[in-house]
């Protein structure tokens, strides 16, 4: 079944979404995808990175980084965030976002995952029974080249669009400019 790769919501970025509203609606933990959601495939994090988070726990939110990547890369990125994090995760496999969930002592009803692929990050939400939000994957300037599964979220996508009663589901959470 197609649904099991929806989405709850679909935004341009992690900074486009309205985090105070997402604690309105009862959220209080985030798992988040490192590479091609937070920074480009393999980049360190950046002061804006570093800012994003640091207001993120200042509102009380707990986070987890949920990275397929090593360790190594993933205490690279975590260096100045230092917020809690798995590697090696294997999603969609649910046994990294239970190990999230429990880190931060949230429970599937207040977290929320954030990640820009359908078929690990998405996939995983739905296998675990969380929320999620799907972000466009970052692209440097004038990178035209996609993996071949960008073309299987494209037609999901596609077919989501058109489902009305599987969009917007966490209600309005985009950032207001
Ligand atoms: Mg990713």
């Amino acid at each position: 079944m197609i649904k099991k790769y929806y989405p709850y919501e679909y935004v341009k970025s992690v900074f486009a979404i309205d985090y105070k509203k997402l604690w309105e609606l009862g959220f209080r933990g985030i798992i988040f995808d490192v590479d091609n959601t937070l920074v480009h495939h393999g980049d360190n994090s950046n002061p804006k990175v570093d800012r994003f988070f640091e207001k993120l726990h200042r509102m009380g939110f707990r986070t987890c980084l949920l990275s397929d990547n090593e360790r190594s890369r993933v205490e690279r990125f975590n260096k100045n965030i230092n917020t809690l994090y798995i590697c090696d995760a294997d999603k969609p496999d649910p046994q990294g976002y239970e190990k999230a969930m429990q880190l931060m002592g949230t429970y599937r009803t207040d977290t929320v995952c954030i990640g820009d692929q359908i078929i690990t990050d998405i996939h995983g939400a739905n296998n675990s029974g969380i929320p999620s939000i799907l972000v466009h994957f970052i692209k440097l300037p004038g990178e035209k080249k996609i993996g071949i599964r960008r073309y299987f979220e494209f037609f999901v996508m596609w077919t989501w669009k058109h489902r009305k009663k599987y969009r917007y589901r966490l209600g309005d959470i985009r950032r207001k400019k």
